[in-house]
């Protein structure tokens, strides 16, 4: 199991697609005390934007690995309700099935289908506890003695392992996967509330910051006004630039979440490196070359920021953490606009 798990991590630094995890892993597994004849890997998804996806490696085509996407719709089908992946993501815990024992089989049809085709044991297991899409692996085996309780309890670091792979990929997937903005080319609203919702289950796991900036442009409408709705589009353009260049991280998003509204999520900052980070923003757009775009070196345009951070936890509220770096950007307008208003460590529980 040792060997698996390091070879896993130095895969990992390749990040190949799942898809490649599988393939390679089956025979690896099948090699292992294991000795997995079936494996595979499930992906279900809980926003019904997302599709579900399953890998599946048998034994009987080694250089293979079977895909069944399905529509999120799948959810609610009687297949899948009789599943045994369904039984995992439902109760959030592992499904032992020794097959040998008919009881045991009888219960899920699948399960029944394994046994007559020989299978002696069979193990899913969630891979995380995440609130955006659940990582489901299961195993089977035809062994004699099916799988030993021992050799399965190795095997944990295995799947925790192959869960911050899952959970990668999928954080690459949503960013991807998630709409665009046309006139940015920014992530969306849509896409935002996505990866908020993913890096806050990740953060919280992993008890790390998540910091966030909204901002907004001041005095906008004015804009508009005195030089046309496209110069105005041409403005939202440019701090759209300024943001992506403010980004340092792969796990940063930056976002149009408005018209003339913008966030940037941060997973992993802290309140410092967030308002430091915020400022340099409301620099850069303060001193952006505007008159390129008013043909005038008097008109300038600069954005208002509400910044801070939390470590999420099961008793806190996402909204509430949104709130209140809403009211930092409101406050950062009240006082004066062009300026950074920092909660630092924001609380959403009394
Ligand atoms: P404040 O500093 O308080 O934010 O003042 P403001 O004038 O920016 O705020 P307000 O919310 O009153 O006005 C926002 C304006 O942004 C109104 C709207 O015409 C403009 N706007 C929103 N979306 C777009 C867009 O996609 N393109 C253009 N050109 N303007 C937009
Ligand atoms: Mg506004
Ligand atoms: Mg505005």
């Amino acid at each position: 199991m040792r060997e698996l798990v390091d070879w896993i991590l130095r895969h990992a630094e390749r990040r190949p697609e799942m898809q490649d995890y599988i393939t390679e892993l089956g025979p690896r597994l099948a090699a292992s005390e294991l000795s997995v004849d079936r494996l595979s890997f499930a992906r279900i998804p809980i926003f019904a934007a997302v599709d579900g996806i399953q890998y599946l490696w048998s034994a009987e085509k080694p250089g293979e690995v079977g895909v069944i996407e399905r529509p999120s719709g799948f959810l609610g089908e009687d297949e899948h309700l009789n599943s045994p992946l369904h039984w995992v993501w439902e109760h959030r815990q592992p499904l032992r099935a020794p097959l040998s024992e008919p009881a045991a089989s009888n219960a899920l049809p699948f399960l029944s289908d394994l046994r007559e085709q020989g299978f002696t044991d069979y193990l899913a297991v969630p891979l995380d506890a995440g609130d955006s899409c659940s990582h489901i692996l299961s195993l089977a085996t035809r062994s004699a003695h099916g799988f030993r309780d021992e050799v399965l309890s190795e095997a944990r670091a295995l799947f925790t392992v192959l869960g911050f792979i899952a959970e990668a990929e999928d954080a690459k997937r949503l960013k991807q996967l998630a709409g665009r903005d046309g006139l940015t080319g920014l992530a969306n609203r849509r896409a935002f509330d996505l990866y908020l919702r993913q890096s806050w289950c990740t953060c919280s796991r992993g008890g790390m910051p998540l910091s966030l900036i909204l901002f907004d442009i001041d005095n906008f409408k004015a804009v508009n006004d005195q030089f046309g709705h496209n110069t105005g589009d041409r403005c939202i353009q440019k701090v759209a630039e300024s943001a992506v260049h403010t980004i340092r991280r792969d796990d940063d998003l930056a976002a149009r979440i408005g018209g003339e509204e913008f966030a940037i999520l941060l997973p992993g900052s802290t309140p410092q490196g967030a308002s430091q980070l915020a400022e340099s923003l409301r620099e850069t757009v303060s001193q952006s070359p505007w008159q390129e775009i008013f043909q005038s070196s008097e008109r300038t345009l600069t954005v208002s920021l509400g910044v801070g951070s939390i470590i999420p936890e099961p008793r806190t509220c996402q909204q509430t953490f949104l709130a209140t770096i809403d009211q930092a950007l409101y406050a950062a307008k009240q006082n004066g606009r062009n300026r950074v208003i920092s909660k630092e460590w924001v609380t959403t529980h009394a």
